[in-house]
């Protein structure tokens, strides 16, 4: 909401020791989400490091955490007081994945941000290709999976289907294989940061507003250390959001199921009518009934519950309560007052 995200320069601080301390404004900016990663967080500090030393310009690593009760917070707020290149940014509890990622991106300062997960499926070398796609200009680089190694074939078949059934119901070209790990130029951040929905898609949000986009492919590597932190219904929550946010084709399917089956009906009662004619016995059929009137039933279900996935999504826009609170901040230049808290 903020349009000054001009970057000032830390404040003379007595205690820094660390020569790249004065960075100024970081070329690069690396959001990673983290939900209880306590086993990889020192992994994934370590392969940071690396990355940061390779990369073309100065850099500063976001680590948003988004609830953990393990010693994850602990870990990364001692990392962002050491080092001057680290920030951290607690929320307050479990607000998910998308909007960790929204937050870490609002407080990005740099020319890039990358956003990339924090069990190391997204490895952090292919940050190095997705900057020299940036280099070449092009304002949005995604990192598009040639494999997934790993995961389970249930997993990556209803993973499958949920990309080609949101192909198939939005306009907007959501590349398939294609998850939040991308860079985006300035320009781009600012489209996302002005989009103030609270149910997020992000991907699609950032297929949505077009720019000169591009992939990089890359084998997503299987997750060595800790678990998944997307349970089912986290899953399902994305998918949903995914069709909803971008497609109100479900809400039209209404009107066609409703009229398809009316017809049906009307053309059904015609023949009863007919045969009740030359068979005045006729009283046979509750079978029918049944099968119809529960039909029927289930259809109203059906529509009533689309209708209410859209409903909800205007009662919380309409609420217009803040996407998430945040708990703590530590390492950001703009409240030094933190770094000493
Ligand atoms: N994550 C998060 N909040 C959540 C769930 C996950 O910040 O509620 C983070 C998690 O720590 C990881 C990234 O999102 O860095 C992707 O999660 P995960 O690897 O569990 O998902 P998967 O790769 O299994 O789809
Ligand atoms: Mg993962």
């Amino acid at each position: 909401t903020s349009a000054d995200r001009t970057f000032r320069p830390p404040a003379t601080r007595m205690t820094v020791t660390s020569p790249s301390a004065q960075i100024g404004t970081p070329t690069y900016s690396l959001v990673v989400p983290v939900f209880n990663e306590e086993v990889v967080l020192p992994v994934l500090l370590h392969r940071l490091d690396q990355l940061l030393a390779k990369l073309d310009g100065p850099a500063e690593v976001i680590i948003v955490d988004d609830g953990s009760t393990d010693m994850t917070g602990i870990v990364a707020a001692g990392r962002a007081k050491d080092d001057p290149r680290y920030r951290y940014l607690a929320l307050s509890r479990n607000f998910g994945h998308q909007v960790a990622i929204t937050a870490g991106m609002e407080r990005a300062a740099g020319a890039a941000v990358v956003v990339m997960d924090a069990d190391l499926q997204d490895p952090p070398e292919v940050v190095l290709e997705l900057a020299a796609k940036w280099r070449e200009g092009y304002e949005i680089v995604y990192a598009r999976r040639l494999s997934r190694e790993g995961e389970s074939r249930f997993k990556r078949w209803t993973a499958g289907l949920f990309y080609r059934l949101i192909r198939a119901l939005t306009a907007i070209d959501i590349p398939a294989d294609v998850g939040d790990f991308r860079l985006v130029d300035r320009k781009a951040l600012d489209a996302f940061l002005a989009m103030p929905e609270r149910d997020r898609f992000v991907r699609g949000m950032f297929s949505w507003m077009g720019f000169r986009q591009t992939a990089v492919p890359f084998h997503r590597l299987s997750r060595t250390l800790g678990q998944t932190k997307y349970g089912w219904s986290k899953m399902l929550r994305l998918a949903f959001d995914g069709i909803v946010g971008f497609s109100d084709i479900p809400l039209r399917f209404a009107l066609w199921a409703g009229t398809g089956v009316s017809l049906f009906a009307l053309a059904y009662g015609f023949y009863i009518a007919v045969r009740a004619l030359y068979d005045p016995a006729l009283v046979s059929g509750w079978a029918s009934i049944v099968v119809l009137v529960s039909f029927l039933a289930g259809m109203n279900l059906l529509m009533t519950g689309i209708v209410g996935l859209y409903v909800g999504r205007i009662h919380t826009e309409v609420k217009k309560r803040p996407l998430y609170v945040v708990g703590r901040a530590v390492g950001f230049p703009e409240d030094e007052q933190d770094a000493t808290s």
